[in-house]
């Protein structure tokens, strides 16, 4: 959608089309988890009780830590393909993009999608190649941490594209703030022990939010120190509450938290629920 490929129409479904047949639905959030009882408390002060459970409320994006983000998102030529909503005014912002200065930031890790900072960038730049007017932008990619990709292997194939687009790479550069009027961007910036804030100017800025796990699981005594939900990486089953298994982006096992990721571990977690209920 960021790059135009994708109608918002064509991407997006209802959850109840998502819901299987004899699957009870309950259209309500969960606040709380009350493992020892096995119960969840939902908003509204209403429970639920559970033989089972499978937690997998996902990541929280914490737009609100960079400062002045909020107030600016959708306007100024702030925009985040992590919004929905705002992944057609990044298109819109390409397409009117004719010269200046692109900013493109990574946030420090754990993100879902570790490559999805960097795939806005590359789709931008190779619309902007095609149209000819490449030359005449300069794009930045402002990463928190120290390396293009975190696995090693796919390193050399992105350093490819960073050098046929031309764009400069600014590792320990992390957003703290921006100023969407002004056009301007604050970066902490570490360089060993040494800390640096820079701001650089922009006249569209591509923005990762930083993110964390969902206050209500944070808070609750399924997590680790980290406040991901605590499982055996091997079978996803709680490391305390035996009835309890987790997947996807909201637990701890040792994987990128992607959809890839999700989409096998939710047969480990099946047949293992299946097991347990004999
Ligand atoms: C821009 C972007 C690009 C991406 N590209 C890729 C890609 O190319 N490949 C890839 O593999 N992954 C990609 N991902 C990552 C992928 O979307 C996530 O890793 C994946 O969706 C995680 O699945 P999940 O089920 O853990 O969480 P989610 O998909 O976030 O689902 C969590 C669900 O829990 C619900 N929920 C949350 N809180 C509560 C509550 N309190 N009570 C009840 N329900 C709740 C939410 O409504 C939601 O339905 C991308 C993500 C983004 C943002």
């Amino acid at each position: 959608m960021g790059a135009g490929v994708f109608k918002p129409d064509q991407t997006v479904k209802t959850v109840s089309s998502l819901i299987p047949k004899g699957v009870n639905w309950i259209k309500s959030a969960v606040a709380a988890f009350l493992p020892e009882e096995n119960k969840l408390l939902l908003d509204g002060c209403r429970t639920v009780q559970y033989e089972h459970l499978v937690v997998c409320p996902g990541i929280k994006l914490d737009w609100d830590k960079i400062e002045g983000l909020t107030e600016t998102l959708g306007k100024n030529g702030v925009t985040s393909n992590y919004r929905f909503d705002l992944a057609p005014y990044t298109w819109e912002l390409v397409q009117k993009m004719r010269k200046g200065k692109v900013i493109f930031t990574q946030p420090p890790m754990p993100i879902k999608c570790a490559g999805a900072p960097q795939k806005a960038m590359y789709l931008s730049c190779d619309y902007w190649n095609k149209e000819g007017v490449l030359s005449d932008i300069e794009v930045d990619f402002c990463n928190t941490g120290a390396v293009l990709f975190g696995v090693k292997d796919y390193v050399p194939a992105l350093m490819e594209y960073v050098e046929k687009y031309g764009a400069n790479l600014n590792f320990g550069h992390q957003l703290v703030s921006i100023n969407g009027n002004e056009k301007t961007a604050v970066f902490k910036v570490m360089d060993g022990n040494k800390e640096t804030f820079v701001t650089k100017e922009f006249d569209m800025i591509h923005v990762v939010p930083p993110q964390s796990p969902p206050d209500f699981v944070r808070a609750s005594p399924l997590v680790d120190e980290a406040g991901w939900i605590d499982v055996d990486q091997s079978t996803l089953r709680h490391k305390k509450y035996p009835n309890i298994y987790s997947a996807g982006d909201a637990m701890n096992a040792p994987n990128a938290k992607t959809a890839a990721a999700a989409r096998m571990q939710a047969p480990v977690v099946a047949q293992n629920l299946l097991h347990d209920r004999g």
